[in-house]
């Protein structure tokens, strides 16, 4: 019997459970009595323990219940797991997954031509993610510098590539096509903008075009491609139709799109599906969609499906489709529930880093930090659409949206021409939004971060952040929405009190690219330090004397805040 219990939100959870009808049964009898008594629910015990995943139950009283958990035996429970998958799976033909010739020229570098070829491509590191006793395959790939290097023996490949103009491989290409191209799984560690989509597409449709089974038998799609928004996907299947490789279909099916004409699409048969998780599982569900064939899985920007609040359809979907799929992940950051899908669903994974284009992209940009009051922040947006040129496109991000509608009104109002963006809008609003500040119609788009991902427009002239982000990823990926394509550009930053907590890293990213830095922002990430040691004295008992007078009104001069533009 096999178990797998998941955090969706708050106090529920979602429990999967494979194994004999008897041990079902078992099992659900206990999972009821342990309900009945209330006993398991660690939210309810003294100690607060948000992390669903290792929910700490020795810390509950009553360990008569935890006693009953534990009397299951987990290895027999896990053969029979082994069992019930190998039985599930064994009517599926093997995944063909190796396709890489690789050329003599890349073969025989030595170690310090590789080296200085990750180096000189965005400074390229690569390493197997976990390295435990059982890996067997310690080999990784050497780079390639060139499309022929990677696909000579993929003439059609090449011709699409050739297509589309581009120069020489992406740093990530570079070193995830020989990966990818060997069968083997892989973390891309890099954000929109680094050429991630096309490492993982072109070994797709080599995959695609090689399995045993014809096209045209398979019951579903053969690669299918999660995305955390429906900007994200609708930009992946945009990237994928530019490249027509031998009539392989790819269909894109997110929430807020038309259900039925996505069924419609789906039931004409596609191999490619890129998917927002929610209808993913919903036309899953409704059978309208078979991913068991899947057996190339991409999960683009895991960590944002993650924050949004997606881990449990995620691993939905990863029991619906074959184990023994090749499986791609990609990830701006690298934190802990994107390390457990990656532990728990992937096969000695090779994590591939590259240093961000829009690391880079920072560095052309000029970035302006202000340290205001909230009441302020208004009166300096007004002031910069007024000193705005005709040349000039702006995106304004806010942290909520009705502040986003609020303002998109209050312009409307006053006959200035604008678009907004953000997760309450009609999808089609959505586009058109993102289709008029392309096209210049208009050349001031409001948004949230839910637009700050993905969107790529190569002459967005400044980056008005009104809210400041709540990370420094995301004041990054904001930055490096404009200074793109070899183009210049200005970022400027309202910065409040409470945005405190972030002075010291964005002193580190403005420091790093020579900009500015205000001297409020040194105080506010000295304060900020100064209240972290005291909190952690405070809780190790170690601090003498009354902290809590000492913290009111102990701010000399914190309200002063100065440098404005
Ligand atoms: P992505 O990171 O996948 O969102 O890609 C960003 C943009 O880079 C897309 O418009 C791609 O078409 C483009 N791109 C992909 N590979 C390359 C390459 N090797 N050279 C230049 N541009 C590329």
């Amino acid at each position: 019997m096999w178990i797998n219990k998941e955090c969706i939100k708050g106090n529920n959870t979602l429990i999967t459970v494979i194994g004999s009808k008897d041990a079902q049964e078992q099992l659900k009898s206990m999972i009821e009595s342990l309900l009945n008594s209330k006993v398991m629910e660690p939210h309810e015990c003294e100690t607060q323990n948000d992390d669903c995943s290792n929910p700490d139950y020795s810390k509950c009283d009553d360990s008569n219940s935890i006693n009953t958990i534990t009397d299951i035996d987990w290895t027999v429970a896990a053969k029979e797991c082994e069992e019930y998958q190998q039985k599930q799976w064994a009517t599926y033909p093997d995944v063909k997954k190796n396709f890489y010739i690789e050329d003599p020229e890349v073969a025989n570098m030595t170690k310090e031509e590789v080296e200085k070829i990750r180096l000189e491509n965005n400074d390229i590191n690569v390493a197997h993610t976990f390295e435990t006793d059982t890996i067997t395959d310690h080999h990784i790939p050497n780079p390639v510098q060139t499309f022929e290097q990677a696909f000579k023996h993929y003439p059609d490949i090449l011709v699409e590539i050739e297509k589309q103009g581009f120069e020489k491989p992406s740093p990530i290409q570079c070193q995830a096509w020989p990966i990818l191209l060997s069968g083997k799984d892989m973390i891309g560690i890099a954000q929109t903008g680094t050429g991630k989509t096309l490492a993982f597409l072109l070994p797709a449709l080599l995959h695609i075009d090689n399995q045993e089974i014809p096209r045209s038998k398979r019951s579903g799609p053969t690669v299918l491609v999660m995305a955390p928004t429906r900007e994200l996907a609708l930009q992946i299947h945009k990237e994928v139709k530019k490249y027509d490789y031998h009539g392989i279909r790819a269909v894109c099916v997110y929430g807020g799109g038309n259900r039925s004409e996505q069924v419609k699409m789906l039931s004409e048969g596609v191999e490619i599906v890129i998917a927002t998780p929610g209808r993913l599982n919903d036309l899953v569900q409704t059978d309208y969609l078979d991913v068991k064939g899947v057996s190339y899985l991409v999960l683009d920007e895991a960590d944002r499906m993650l924050d949004m609040g997606f881990e449990p359809q995620i691993r939905k979907t990863l029991l619906d489709v074959r184990p023994d799929r090749q499986s791609i992940m990609t990830s701006a950051t690298w934190p802990p529930g994107v390390r457990r899908l990656a532990t728990s669903y992937m096969k000695n994974p090779i994590t591939v880093c590259v240093g961000s284009m829009d690391l880079k992209a920072v560095h052309s940009v000029t970035q302006k930090v202000y340290i205001v009051n909230e009441d302020e922040k208004i009166d300096l947006l007004k002031e910069f659409f007024q000193n705005m040129t005709l040349e000039d496109k702006v995106i304004v991000f806010f942290g909520k949206k009705a502040k986003v509608d609020d303002l998109g009104s209050d312009l409307a109002l006053h006959g200035v021409k604008c678009q907004s963006i953000h997760g309450d809008r009609e999808q089609c609003d959505r586009e058109q939004a993102l289709a008029d500040i392309k096209s210049g119609d208009v050349r001031i788009l409001l948004s949230t971060d839910v637009a700050s991902r993905g969107i790529d427009i190569e002459d967005i002239t400044h980056v008005f952040n009104y809210d400041f982000p709540r990370d420094i990823e995301e004041y990054v990926h904001r930055v490096g929405r404009t200074g793109r394509a070899g183009r210049t550009g200005e970022s400027i930053s309202l910065f409040t009190r409470r945005d405190w907590a972030l002075a010291k890293e964005l002193i580190k990213i403005l420091e790093e690219a020579e900009q500015e830095i205000p001297q409020e922002l040194y105080s506010m990430a000295d304060r900020h330090d100064e209240m972290q040691k005291r909190k952690s004295e405070e809780r190790d008992g170690r601090r003498y004397g009354s902290s809590r007078g000492g913290n009111r009104g102990g701010r000399n001069g914190s309200d002063r805040f100065g440098g404005r533009w």
